[in-house]
């Protein structure tokens, strides 16, 4: 089906479907086979092996995610962490160059910091809301700039525009995590960035029972990535494809009430006295909540908040809500509530995490989908007690 003109939430489950529907089923089947029989001809890429990510599972979900975040292509990969690596790896080799933000996901900060110069290749990290030193840190060498469309765990939005229209001022690759986002909120290709990576472990999968990732972009970069990922192995097996792909119907849905609940969430904890800080975008109070409103179609289901008083407060009121499951990862339908510098942030040095922002009493929260009353609720009784 022809799904280009439609909205994004209608290509969620429409787009990449086989047609005809395979003996008429309207759920995509599992291809639970891991090589094919050879149609013939002596062109490798005529073969079909699910380490080469081209089994059925992986062509209806390759067109399902192009077409929601209006890209040519795209590939799915065992990990975020496996999109995220390998993209970086497709276009960097020794020698190379590249900027990153400095408050990504801990663990792309530790590809950063410890994998890529191992490679032979060298990262300077910039401010996303300080393009005036980007210029200052671009060198002939620099390949790419990466960054992530809300920043985990501040909740901060980089100058997005400005970053596109460096990247191609400088004729540099453009890369972002849209992982906390989700295309429901912000499609990055759409704004001129080059390659849009998710951890679909989150959002796009939605049920915390998978981990799974995807770039999406052109044709030819993603036919880089795919070599790439086709060499290193880290592809997704059929059955994770499949609950990749189940996920992603109900993505539209879940995204449109997590951002409803998390900003009522965070209204709430903005007007609590023992609450000290909410980095939420869809509050006023937010440094970047006019570039939100002017290029999301919603705020989002993640927010971070600090109480007052050290890290033990918070641990408490962490021990004492009922609701959020204390755990990482995030983009499921249960509430997740952690805190940063003992999950995701407990590998990046404590200095260097302070001098990001990320105190011992920041606690983070992924509104999931239970009732917003019964999460306030929740949340005063362990905040008054
Ligand atoms: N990007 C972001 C923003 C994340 O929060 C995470 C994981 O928490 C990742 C990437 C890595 O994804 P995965 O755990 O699927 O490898």
């Amino acid at each position: 089906m022809e799904t280009k003109a439609l909205k994004p939430e209608t290509r969620l489950i429409h787009a990449g479907e086989p047609e005809p529907l395979i003996m008429g089923a309207v759920a995509m089947p599992i291809f639970q086979s891991s090589t094919y029989a050879c149609e013939g001809g002596d062109d490798y890429s005529r073969l079909k092996y699910s380490r080469l990510n081209n089994t059925p599972n992986h062509d209806a979900l390759h067109q399902k995610l192009a077409a929601v975040e209006g890209g040519e292509s795209a590939i799915v990969t065992a990990s975020g962490m496996a999109a995220i690596s390998t993209a970086l790896m497709a276009f960097l080799k020794q020698g190379d160059h590249f900027l990153a933000q400095n408050c990504l996901y801990g663990g792309t900060h530790g590809f950063i910091t410890v994998d890529a110069p191992e490679m032979g290749v060298e990262a300077d990290f910039i401010d996303g809301n300080d393009p005036e030193s980007w210029e200052q840190k671009i060198k002939p060498n620099t390949k790419l700039i990466y960054v992530e469309t809300i920043t985990n765990p501040l909740i901060q939005i980089p100058d997005l525009e400005k970053i596109v229209e460096f990247a191609r001022r400088h004729g540099v690759l453009s890369l972002i995590d849209n992982t906390f986002a989700s295309p429901v909120n912000y499609r990055p290709l759409e704004q001129g960035f080059d390659l849009s990576i998710h951890s679909c472990t989150k959002y796009l999968n939605g049920h915390s029972d998978i981990v799974a990732g995807a770039v999406i972009g052109n044709r030819d970069l993603i036919e880089r990535i795919t070599h790439k990922l086709n060499r290193l192995g880290g592809t997704l097996d059929p059955h994770a494809c499949f609950l990749l792909h189940r996920g992603m119907k109900t993505l539209g849905v879940r995204v449109r009430r997590q951002n409803e609940t998390a900003q009522a969430v965070a209204e709430f904890l903005e007007r609590h006295p023992v609450i000290e800080k909410v980095n939420y975008p869809g509050l006023t109070a937010h440094p970047q909540h006019d570039r939100a409103r002017r290029l999301f179609d919603g705020y989002g289901g993640m927010l971070s908040f600090q109480i007052k008083g050290d890290v033990d407060r918070a641990e408490a009121f962490i021990e004492k809500t009922r609701i959020p499951i204390c755990a990482p990862s995030l983009g499921g339908v249960e509430t997740l509530i952690t805190r940063p510098s003992s999950t995701s942030h407990s590998g990046v040095p404590q200095e260097e995490r302070l001098k990001m922002g990320i105190s011992d009493n920041l606690i983070r929260l992924s509104v999931g989908l239970e009732d917003a009353d019964d999460i306030i609720d929740d949340f005063n009784s362990a905040l008054n007690d």
